[in-house]
């Protein structure tokens, strides 16, 4: 097992989907660093999910994508995989060089494509935003540019499919009710950092700290409403998840 790959600095994600694909398990430790809790770890075979594997909110998203279909911050391709198994036209993008070097190298049309780049301008039927979609957004701040770019590529009659949590479970009291200070920053708000260590725990990959957006389908809503956008729940995961369904307002 060759486990001495030298990754590009700064794509920890992108240097754990590559180092899964080309050496497969045992992959190194995919870190999350946050100033809001303790180290957390996402095991890097859960990025290479079957559909059978995956969560009933992201099967029924797929189910439900029809047309074109955009897979964005598609990791390992997981999504578009399953999509082109079932028979669907589908198109996905992520900004790390190497999760697309990755894609291709399975069959997946994928491009190196940040969502937000003002060049991107294809048109889709559905925009899938899957294992917590909401995140690539970033901060609330931005929903009118994520908005603004859902109508220039969605169209006419598309829909984004997206999934989130409402992370107010984290600041439930024992007695059930809820601390939420509204002077703070919005609850669902993380600063995250990824640390990829490889298995041989030669020279770790650290990414750049950035924003990741969970959003209760309230506060989605609100946004949705306010940049001319209908929100819908489409279903509710086990656990504060769900499934929202975004289309231009008529
Ligand atoms: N959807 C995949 C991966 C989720 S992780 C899955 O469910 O397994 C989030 C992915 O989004 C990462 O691969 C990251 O590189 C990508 N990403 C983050 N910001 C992005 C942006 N602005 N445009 C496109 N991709 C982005």
């Amino acid at each position: 097992m060759k486990h001495n790959l030298l990754f590009p600095a700064g794509d920890p994600m992108g240097a754990a989907i590559f180092d899964y694909h080309k050496n497969g398990a045992p992959a190194g430790k995919l870190v999350v660093h946050s100033s809001m809790f303790e180290d957390d770890e996402i095991p890097v075979d859960g990025l290479f999910r079957s559909f059978a594997q995956m969560p009933v909110l992201e099967q029924t998203a797929l189910r439900m994508a029809e047309g074109r279909i955009l897979d964005v911050g598609a990791g390992s391709g997981c999504h578009s995989l399953a999509l082109k198994e079932m028979g669907k036209e589908t198109m996905a993008i992520d900004i790390s060089p190497l999760a697309v070097n990755v894609m291709d190298d399975k069959g997946i049309d994928a491009y190196q494509i940040n969502l937000f780049d003002e060049k991107f301008r294809e048109k889709f039927d559905t925009v899938l935003m899957l294992m917590n979609g909401s995140g690539i957004i970033g901060r609330l701040e931005n929903m009118p540019a994520f908005f603004k770019k859902m109508k220039q590529i969605l169209e006419p009659g598309g829909c984004v499919l997206m999934d989130s949590s409402d992370l107010r479970y984290l600041y439930e009291d024992e007695d059930g009710s809820f601390e939420i200070d509204l002077a703070d920053e919005y609850y669902g708000l993380l600063d995250y950092q990824m640390e990829y260590v490889p298995f041989n725990k030669k020279a770790s990959v650290l990414g750049k700290p950035f924003d990741w957006l969970y959003v209760d389908f309230e506060t989605l809503s609100y946004y949705a409403e306010q940049n001319g956008f209908k929100a819908e729940l489409v279903a509710e995961g086990e656990h504060y998840d769900y499934l929202a369904k975004l289309t231009v307002q008529m």
